[in-house]
């Protein structure tokens, strides 16, 4: 199959206006028959990379009206980053050339709420808290909405580290050739506002 090939503000444009279209509940499912999932066996060339988070509220191809083949999705807990999320951008930016990544961070995202209760939790559930907390860390002052300015910096935080991240996104973003931009998504509206 053909592949159009988006720039990082076209792919920009094209999501938000996918969530226009689910805030507004007038979704068209677009890239979900039978006819495209075929079209698809042979590659794939998806124009944005989602590093989401894994809550169930926030589903990536819902949210921005997108189907196969359009969106190449990262979820974990509180969007973090961390080698094997870095290799999976890679992949994408590097095999796949998509152009944009976008960090989404969610409003009441539990992983933010432990983070900031500072308790003791059990199993592997630490390592996220210490992924999550230094970006916490610097807002800490704020008690004013500090879940949601902690919600943010979480997200921008890990947008930063994939700007940093040496070699690949690092020199694709100093080029020009990788767009990185931080949004924020709220669970009552179903909004996507792009916060950096
Ligand atoms: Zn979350």
């Amino acid at each position: 199959m053909s592949y159009v090939m988006l720039t990082a503000d076209q792919a920009l444009e094209s999501l938000l206006a996918g969530n226009e279209r689910y805030v507004n509940a007038k979704l068209t499912h677009p890239h979900q028959t039978i006819e495209h999932r075929t079209a698809l066996v042979e590659g794939q060339r998806p124009f944005a990379v989602i590093l989401g988070c894994a809550d169930s509220r926030v589903p990536p191809e819902i949210i921005f009206d997108h189907g196969l083949g359009d969106l190449f999705v990262v979820r974990v807990a509180g969007n973090v980053v961390d080698d094997i999320v870095l290799g999976s951008i890679e992949y994408a930016v590097l095999h796949l050339h998509t152009p944009l990544i976008m960090v989404l961070g969610h409003a009441n995202c539990g992983a933010v709420v432990e983070t900031l209760k500072g308790e003791n939790l059990e199993g592997h559930l630490p390592s996220l808290v210490r992924a999550i907390k230094p970006a916490i860390d610097k807002i800490k002052d704020q008690s004013v909405d500090l879940l949601d300015k902690a919600i943010r910096a979480n997200a921008n935080r890990s947008a930063e580290q994939i700007r940093a991240a040496r070699p690949i996104l690092y020199e694709l973003v100093k080029a020009d050739k990788l767009k990185v931009v931080t949004a924020y998504y709220d669970l009552a509206s179903g909004k996507v506002e792009v916060i950096s």
